[in-house]
């Protein structure tokens, strides 16, 4: 089950939730017992994999970079 971080905007107090994805759960801060509480998304761990685009850099069409020296593509 996965962890989520919450915030008391009540006491500014952060701690974690475990619960399904699909539920939210009645919360409140365990500090003080306020259900003023947000949910806050986690930034770590999913960084990293949207930079690059090495691979991204091939023509549209097999044709276009002389792929169908061939005739594969009939033109
Ligand atoms: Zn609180």
């Amino acid at each position: 089950m996965p962890l989520y971080d919450y915030k008391c905007e009540s006491c500014g107090k952060g701690f974690e939730v475990s619960h399904r994805m699909s539920e939210t759960p009645k919360i409140s801060c365990p500090d003080c017992s306020s259900d003023q509480v947000r949910k806050v998304l986690s930034t770590g761990g999913v960084m990293g994999t949207t930079t690059g685009g090495s691979t991204t850099d091939l023509p549209p069409s097999p044709c276009m970079g002389g792929g169908c020296a061939g005739g594969m593509c009939g033109l």
